[in-house]
C-alpha cells in the first residue's frame, strides 16, 4: 500500500506538470491523475479493509438478494470497462448505505434494504454508486484532493501515515467509515443519477422506482437516524425532478430489455 501510494504521489505531481485531462461519459472535462490500474488496486485495498473493519452479513437470504440484483445490473456494464469480476458483499450494519469502488467491488449495508425497498429501488442504489465508479468520480476526487494538499499528501505517502490511507478512502467515497464525509459534487450526483437510472434500467429494473427511492431516502433524513449515504451523496430539491425528466429516456431502455427477455426477479 504504502510503495503504492508513494508511486502514486509521484505519478499525481508528474501529472500534474503534463496535464491529465479526460471526458466524463456526459462529455464534462475530469482533471484524472491516476491510472485505470491505480484507481483498481486503491479500490481492492480499500475494500479489504472495509471487510476486516465491518461486519460481514451470514444472512444467506439477503446476500442472495443482493447479488441478484447487483449481477443483474453489473451484467449491463459495458465490456469496454474491463472488468470481468465483480465481488459483492453485504455488511450486517444498520446504516444506510453502500458503495461501489474501482476494480469491480461493492458493498451494501443490510440497513439500506429498509429504505430501498423492492428490487428497483436497490438495483437504483447500486446503478447510481457504480456510475460514480465507471465514470471516475473518485479518480477526479482522489486527482483534486492531490493537488490542493500536495505538500502535506507528499510528506504523508512518504510515512504512509493512517491520515493519508483515511484521505483515499474518503477520496473513493467512504466518507462515514474513516470519519471524513467528501461529498460528491453537484455534477457528479447528478451525473451517477443520470446514467446510474439508464444502467438499472437496461437490466430490466424499473426506472420509475427511483422516485419513491430517493422519497424514502428523504424521509429517512428527517428521522432520528438520517442515512449515512446522503453524508457522502448530498441531495437537493432538484433531484426528484430531474430523475422524473429523465424518466424519458430511461424508460424506454427499461420497454426493450423486458422485451428482450431480462425480468429480474429477485427477492427480498
Ligand atoms: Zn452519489
Amino acid at each position: 500500500m504504502t510503495s503504492l501510494l508513494t508511486k502514486a504521489g509521484l505519478l499525481a505531481a508528474a501529472g500534474l506538470l503534463l496535464g491529465a485531462c479526460a471526458q466524463s461519459p456526459t462529455g464534462r472535462s475530469q482533471m484524472l491523475l491516476f491510472s485505470p490500474q491505480q484507481m483498481n488496486q486503491l479500490g481492492a485495498d480499500s475494500f479489504n479493509q472495509m471487510k476486516q473493519q465491518e461486519k460481514l452479513s451470514k444472512d444467506a437470504r439477503v446476500n442472495g438478494y443482493v447479488s441478484c440484483v447487483a449481477q443483474a445490473v453489473t451484467a449491463q456494464v459495458p465490456s469496454s470497462y474491463g472488468i470481468s469480476d465483480w465481488e459483492v458483499v453485504v455488511f450486517d450494519s444498520k446504516q444506510v448505505n453502500a458503495f461501489a469502488l474501482p476494480g469491480g467491488k461493492i458493498g451494501v449495508y443490510s440497513g439500506l434494504l429498509d429504505v430501498a425497498r423492492n428490487q428497483d429501488q436497490l438495483a437504483t442504489v447500486i446503478g447510481h454508486e457504480l456510475t460514480h465508479v465507471l465514470a471516475q468520480h473518485s479518480n477526479e476526487r482522489l486527482s483534486r484532493s492531490q493537488i490542493t494538499g500536495l505538500g502535506l499528501a507528499a510528506a504523508d505517502i512518504a510515512l504512509g501515515t493512517s491520515e493519508y490511507r483515511a484521505a483515499t478512502m474518503a477520496a473513493l467515497g467512504l466518507g462515514v467509515e474513516v470519519g471524513i464525509a467528501l461529498p460528491y459534487g453537484r455534477e457528479q450526483e447528478s451525473e451517477a443519477d443520470r446514467l446510474g437510472l439508464a444502467l438499472m434500467a437496461r437490466a430490466g429494473f424499473n426506472p420509475a422506482e427511483a422516485i419513491p427511492l430517493w422519497q424514502n431516502m428523504g424521509a429517512a433524513a428527517g428521522g432520528k437516524a438520517p442515512p449515512e449515504l446522503l453524508s457522502t451523496h448530498p441531495s437537493n430539491a432538484n433531484r426528484i425532478a430531474e430523475l422524473r425528466a429523465e424518466l424519458a429516456t430511461a424508460t424506454p431502455l427499461y420497454q426493450q430489455a423486458r422485451a428482450a427477455g431480462l425480468t429480474p426477479q429477485c427477492k427480498p
